[in-house]
């Protein structure tokens, strides 16, 4: 293996309490600088993980020595579904939760309850969705569809138990995840979705035993490029393996056609098993930038808003919901918080995918950019 340096970066990033417009906002929900509207919130509830995925919360530095956030520190569950309600006001209609590992957060299900009741305009609840390790899913799959929760992604990078263990760097058996999953079909958490993020030369030689132990089993497996975000996990190029070469294998042995997208700003390209075995799909982050439909904020534990995954900057949300006695900050009024909320949308132009390539986007990397964990996928 080669050499690397991963540089010690604190977490909690730079900063700033959004202004309230003094001028009175649309109604309409904002359209941001590039004309994408805000559809999708991720929210995530924890920085903490059971896993130590090497790609994502490296030992060395997410180690006994690592400040997590304080209990006091994150939001609650009422500013959470205070934030959700402004949110869906804007136009968000899909909430995923994340993390960190988002069902190590203590009674999540009663979040999921209480982001369940809210309403669209039109009346609907939000579609909500979890993204979990799978290793606490057997347990909470039932209780956590009993709250409302429609769907869950499951992330698993290897069926080969070794390799698994070795990914998720803490000894963790596949089984216990694949139970996981079966608990959340039975549950009727489905479509269930698998996310296995590829690194060449490390699980790459996982991609057609996964592909062939999901294929007619209903579960939609998603295969992720191995994506640069944050600075601890010394992403190189040369371990990205593009999607087309994923789709390439795959179709080798069971051919396939392409799928028109759900919806506008899908991140993955879909594919169907010819022989009708179901689909699966591809995320292509680093191959095929897709910032053109991004219509995804995302909104941390402690509750800064970031509207890029690659973001140097977050919007101090918190601030607004509780109040900061120290800055001399008073807790705003929903209207207050909508409206600060949609002049930050309304000034977004962040595409940093688009730009990886370019000056622009290298002066990006070189500046503090949020680690996977703190933001969620
Ligand atoms: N702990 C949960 C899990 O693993 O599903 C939720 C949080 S995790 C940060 C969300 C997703 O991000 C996972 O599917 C994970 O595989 C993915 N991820 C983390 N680091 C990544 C990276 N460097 N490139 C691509 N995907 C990554
Ligand atoms: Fe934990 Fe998910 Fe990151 Fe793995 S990818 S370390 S499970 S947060
Ligand atoms: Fe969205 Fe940023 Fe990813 Fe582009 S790089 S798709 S703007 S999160």
């Amino acid at each position: 293996m080669s050499e690397r340096t991963i540089p010690i970066v604190d977490h909690r990033y730079a900063s700033s309490v959004p202004p309230v417009p003094r001028q009175p906002q649309p109604l309409t929900p904002p359209l941001d600088r590039l004309h994408r509207p805000l559809h999708d919130l991720r929210i995530s509830v924890t920085d903490r993980c059971n896993f130590r995925c090497t790609y994502c919360m490296p030992k060395e530095i997410f180690d006994k020595q690592y400040e997590f956030l304080r209990h006091a520190d994150l939001l609650s569950f009422e500013e959470i579904t205070r934030a959700a309600r402004v949110f869906i006001d804007l136009g968000v209609r899909k909430i995923r939760l994340t993390g960190g590992e988002p069902l190590l957060r203590k009674h999540l299900e009663r979040l999921v309850e209480m982001l369940h009741a809210l309403r669209t305009p039109q009346g609907q609840s939000p579609e909500l969705t979890l993204t979990t390790n799978g290793s606490l899913l057997a347990r909470k799959a039932r209780q956590l569809k009993d709250a409302g929760l429609d769907r869950v992604t499951v992330s698993l990078d290897a069926l080969d138990d070794t390799a698994f263990r070795q990914m998720n760097d803490v000894d963790f058996p596949v089984a216990e995840v694949l139970r996981g999953i079966d608990a959340a079909i039975a549950a009727g958490l489905t479509p269930v979705k698998v996310n296995m993020v590829v690194k060449r030369g490390t699980n790459d030689q996982q991609i057609l035993p996964m592909a062939e132990h999901f294929r007619g089993s209903g579960v939609v497996l998603r295969f992720i490029e191995y994506m640069d975000v944050g600075n601890t996990n010394g992403w190189r190029m040369d371990e990205v393996l593009p999607s087309q070469q994923v789709i390439d294998r795959i179709h080798a042995v069971h051919p396939l056609h392409p799928l028109e997208p759900h919806s506008p700003g899908e991140t993955a390209q879909r594919w169907a098993y010819d022989d009708g075995a179901g689909e699966i799909g591809v995320i292509s982050s680093v191959t095929r930038a897709f910032c053109a439909d991004c219509n995804r904020a995302r909104l941390s534990m402690e509750g800064k808003l970031y509207l890029c995954l690659f973001a140097t900057h977050g919007y101090d949300v918190r601030a607004l919901l509780r109040g900061d006695a120290a800055a001399g900050l008073d807790p705003v009024s929903d209207a207050d918080l909508r409206a600060a909320l949609a002049q930050v949308w309304s000034q977004r132009d962040d595409r940093y995918s688009l730009l990886r390539g370019t000056a622009a986007g290298q002066a990006l990397r070189e500046q503090r950019k949020v680690e996977m964990s703190y933001i969620g996928g």
